[in-house]
């Protein structure tokens, strides 16, 4: 089988060509940074404009990279949600308009399962396995024992990882997008020598907080500050090394809470943009190779937001007996363990 996949969801446009043997014969992504830059977030009418300019011309790089004409296509998988509603249309519009010009079947596929699925499209991992989503916008443990067999084993309830280290490179004046570049000083710094909280640790199960830790930071740079001086650096490199310490260590030690409820799991996958972490990757590591698990790190490039995930998520969602009709609704929430048969109908 050989699938278009669709992603418009957040403030990336992109369109993919996959094979079900695990081939990604094209990946085109088109981000959207520059567009927000000047308004510090992303602003969802800017994405969505931007999604409904671009998804045509994305869609055709993507099947002339592949080689390929819609005709050859077996079928479209397209993000139904969650997500920017107005990214989000656009691209189901587009899976629509497409699947009604070459009758070709249509598969709506949640942005979180696309992200989940990927270890399967990389590695062919097998089922159940420990998920940890840590990405700008998500936070979440997912034990996946199926293409639509999702739970949600806990989370942040508050920022995700990703938005904490970006909020806390703009409060030490450090450039964005903030993982790496807090990274890059944290290198350089002491993680010891400003104790951090680690918030929710002496709570029992896996939801995590990360906003508490961005105050504790604002607070830490106040107390640096000297005068006209500003921040010394190795101040702002202490303080960036306490941080991503205190992240990497509650991230691990509530993954190996989650671990200790999947008994079974073959491995811990990790996705989203915070897994290119050094830090947390290298502790995840040491936590798996202590249980004995494996631990498996996609390639960066899906592990952010790309749209080979959603054509592969499309393509094992289509083998086990999904498809959807022009009633496809686009979804701003849609949370996982909320299983596939809500997708199809009215969404009422
Ligand atoms: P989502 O995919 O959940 O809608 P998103 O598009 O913001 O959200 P990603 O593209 O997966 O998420 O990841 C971007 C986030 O990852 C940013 O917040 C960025 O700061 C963070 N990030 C990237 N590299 C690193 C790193 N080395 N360390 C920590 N965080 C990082
Ligand atoms: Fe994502």
């Amino acid at each position: 089988l050989t699938f278009l996949g669709i992603e418009s969801s957040c403030d990336d446009t992109a369109a993919a060509v996959v094979r079900s043997d695990g081939t990604i014969m094209a990946s085109v992504v088109e981000g959207q940074t520059a567009l927000h830059a000047a308004f510090g977030g992303v602003v969802p009418e800017i994405a969505a404009r931007a999604h409904a300019e671009r998804l045509d011309t994305c869609v055709e790089q993507a099947l002339t990279q592949a080689g390929l004409a819609l005709t050859d296509l077996d079928g479209i998988a397209v993000t139904a949600g969650p997500g920017l509603i107005g990214g989000v249309l656009s691209g189901v519009m587009l899976a629509k308009g497409l699947a009604l010009a070459t009758g070709l079947p249509m598969v709506g596929v949640n942005h979180l399962a696309g992200h989940a699925l990927t270890p399967r499209l990389t590695d062919g991992l097998k089922f159940p396995y420990l998920m940890l989503l840590v990405s700008g916008g998500h936070c979440q443990f997912l034990r996946v024992d199926g293409v639509d067999r999702f739970t949600r084993l806990g989370g942040s309830i508050d920022d995700a990882p990703g938005e904490a280290f970006d909020k806390v490179a703009k409060i030490l004046a450090l450039p964005q997008p903030g993982g790496p570049s807090v990274q890059a000083e944290a290198a350089l710094g002491d993680a010891k020598r400003f104790p951090l909280p680690r918030p929710l640790l002496d709570r029992p199960g896996c939801d995590m907080s990360f906003s508490g830790l961005k105050t504790a930071v604002l607070r830490l740079r106040d107390t640096c500050m000297t005068g006209l001086g500003g921040l010394r650096a190795q101040d702002r490199r202490d303080i960036c090394a306490a941080f991503q310490g205190a992240v990497a260590d509650v991230l691990t030690e509530k993954t190996r809470r989650a671990l200790l409820t999947c008994p079974d799991a073959t491995a811990l996958a990790v996705a989203g943009g915070v897994a290119a972490n050094v830090e947390i990757r290298a502790r995840l590591t040491a936590l798996c190779n202590e249980l004995d698990l494996r631990f498996l790190a996609p390639p960066l490039a899906l592990c952010t937001d790309n749209a080979a995930m959603i054509a592969w998520a499309g393509i094992e969602r289509f083998q086990s007996g999904a498809l959807d009709g022009m009633e496809l609704v686009a979804r701003p929430r849609w949370p996982l363990d909320q299983t596939a048969p809500a997708l199809i109908g009215s969404g009422k």
